[in-house]
């Protein structure tokens, strides 16, 4: 699944594809993948629009159009865009479609059928139930010590659990949740109320720094703009995780089994050592 460096190169990717193009129309073929706005009033809303930039809000794509309206996309599990010529057939899973006056059309497809989408007015964009209670983005000036501190203090759930909660912590995924808090030297057991202070400044950092390395990866990619689908971190740079998927591997620094576990349904790798 996607987490904030995909997403951000996703985002990116359509920014540069697709900033003013003319969409004449667009087509809802799945009606669950935008259940706001049924397919006559997903048509109607984006009809005869210019896109005139896309951006990101946690793991939300966000496409601002000129009629004042904004096309709010997650991907979810496995949500891709595809740009193809007008000659080209519709891939299997096809749920919505743009079509652009250069004889263009923008794709949304979907296997695993979790994808969303919703139109909604840019200037109620902050309002926006998707939106209104994400966290500050890691990189802005309000994601810093004291509001880190202050949401952690909140929180009883363990420490893996918290950095995946979107309203605390915005842009993780099992990814770098479990990166971040290796490089922290933090175990993802720890109740999050119960983190120092001095670790809390730490894991801050930490996560601020897996992003971060990851964006500036995702930034030297090719992007195939027949496949801009968030899961680039599967081509190649899966073998540089320091301890996400690497049960039973040596640790990086100690050489001690990594080990894993399950944590809200989901798995957690970590050094027994390294983070104790
Ligand atoms: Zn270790």
């Amino acid at each position: 699944m996607p987490e904030l460096p995909e997403v951000e190169l996703v985002a990116k990717s359509l920014d540069n594809l697709t900033k003013n193009r003319q969409i004449l129309t667009a087509e809802l073929l799945r009606e669950r993948l935008a259940p706001f706005n049924p397919p006559e009033d997903f048509s109607q809303k984006l009809k005869d629009s210019k896109i005139t930039g896309v951006h990101r809000r946690g793991k939300h794509i966000l496409f601002d159009l000129n009629n004042g309206q904004t096309l709010i996309t997650h991907l979810r599990m496995s949500g891709r865009f595809l740009l193809l010529p007008v000659e080209c057939e519709l891939p299997k899973f096809t749920h919505a479609v743009f079509y652009f006056s250069d004889e263009t059309r923008l794709v949304f497809s979907d296997q695993r059928h979790f994808g969303y989408m919703r139109i909604v007015e840019t200037e109620k964009l902050r309002e926006t139930k998707e939106l209104k209670n994400l966290a500050p983005e890691p990189f802005s000036d309000e994601f810093n010590q004291k509001y880190f501190r202050a949401v952690l203090k909140t929180s009883k759930r363990s420490l893996k659990e918290f950095l995946l909660d979107q309203t605390k912590v915005c842009g993780l995924g099992n990814i770098y949740a479990a990166e971040a808090m290796f490089l922290a030297r933090v175990n993802p057991q720890t109740p999050a109320h119960s983190l120092s202070v001095k670790k809390a400044g730490v894991l801050l950092e930490k996560i601020r720094e897996v992003l971060a390395e990851s964006i500036v990866h995702g930034s030297t990619l090719n992007i195939n703009p027949e496949n801009i689908d968030g899961s680039y971190y599967g081509g190649g740079y899966e073998s540089s995780w320091r301890v996400y998927d690497r049960e039973k591997q040596p640790c990086v620094n100690c050489r001690t089994e990594i080990e894993r576990l399950k944590q809200g349904g989901r798995s957690s790798y970590f050094c027994p050592k390294c983070q104790k």
